[in-house]
């Protein structure tokens, strides 16, 4: 089967692997049906994060299931399947409080950008649709793997709430995301930081009320303004530099949360500006699996279309132009069809 690959900064391959086979019996084999890459994968990419040479990478996807380990109850070939990029039991004590990112039996998506991968603990981590979907539907299913629930995942950290005014710091698929979450949980007013027009747009769409195009401190200077002065009720930081994360506590209002879900690199926390403001830090990780029910729901119903934040749509063929789209930001977010 064909799979995607890294060897180095820059050098991702489509190269030709066996099919993983099931070794475990709670494991599933998924056929992909669409794919993407993510913001997290540029870090790698840009040799940011040491790279593994030659490691199969992706980790959201849908698809159909295709074979099911002995011990598989709820899933059986031919169902479709959202995939959290993050597997888990849903049952052990880290599961049955919804942080099921933290799962003693955690596994990862490995090789999404690809034809076929393994998931571990397919029960406690799939979630089926009735049936198959309506093709229309499936970018925003896809979303459901990562990025919508990880932008759902920094609203709910910040404490985002009805009437509320909520600020996200970062304009990827996982920022815009968490703009579309923040007005989900009923935020009134969400200023969307972004300097690109094609995003400010998507955000639009999403419901952001304020686009600031600043950066830094002008940035921080322009939503103090917005907000009397006062700073947000709720940040949501979508990023995971140093720089997002200062602006995000810049603005925070006293007694507020920040939300964060980027990949922290090179953060280092204002702790004494935290413990003077009364701000507080909560997030990571995405548990997408404890959002899934309800984020599918609210897909399948048409209330919310998160697959907007794909911008391209290429063959797994392209993989290799879809990262240099992404990373050139000449692409927000790039589905990939098998
Ligand atoms: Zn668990």
């Amino acid at each position: 089967m064909r799979v995607t690959t890294i060897h180095g900064p820059g050098d991702i391959r489509l190269e030709d692997r066996p099919e993983p086979r099931i070794t475990e019996p709670h494991q599933a084999v998924v056929k992909v049906v669409a794919a993407c890459v993510c913001g997290s994968d540029l870090w790698p990419y840009r040799g940011e994060n040491p790279v593994d040479v030659g490691s199969p990478i992706g980790h959201e996807a849908v698809g159909v299931v295709e074979e099911v380990g002995a011990e598989v109850r709820d899933f059986a070939p031919g169902d479709f399947v959202v995939v959290p990029f993050v597997h888990c039991d849903n049952t052990c004590p880290h599961c049955r409080v919804g942080a099921t990112s933290a799962c003693v039996n955690q596994g990862f998506t490995n090789g999404g950008q690809g034809e076929y991968f393994l998931v571990h603990q397919a029960d406690g981590s799939l979630v089926k649709t009735d049936g198959m979907p309506d093709e229309a539907l499936v970018p925003s299913l896809l979303t459901l793997s990562d990025v919508m629930a990880t932008g759902w995942h920094a609203a709910v950290s910040a404490g985002v709430r009805p009437g509320s005014t909520a600020v996200v710091v970062g304009d990827g698929a996982v920022g815009l995301c968490g703009v579309l979450a923040a007005r989900e949980l009923g935020a009134e007013r969400v200023v969307a930081m972004s300097r690109h027009e094609p995003r400010q747009k998507v955000a639009e769409q999403f419901g952001a009320t304020d686009i600031v195009a600043e950066r830094g401190e002008e940035g921080e200077q322009r939503i103090l303004e917005l907000t009397d002065g006062i700073g947000a009720d709720a940040v949501l930081e979508c990023v995971g530099t140093n720089g997002a994360m200062r602006t995000a506590f810049k603005v925070a209002r006293p007694g507020s949360t920040v939300g964060f879900v980027g990949v922290p690199h090179g953060v280092e926390l204002p702790v004494r500006q935290m413990f003077g403001k009364n701000v507080g830090l909560a997030g990571g990780m995405a548990p997408v699996r404890t959002y899934l029910p309800d984020l599918l729901e609210r897909v399948v119903s048409g209330r919310i279309d998160p697959g907007l934040v794909f911008d391209a749509t290429m063959p797994l063929d392209e993989v290799a132009e879809a990262y240099r789209a992404m990373d050139e930001r000449r692409a927000i977010k790039v589905l990939l069809r098998p």
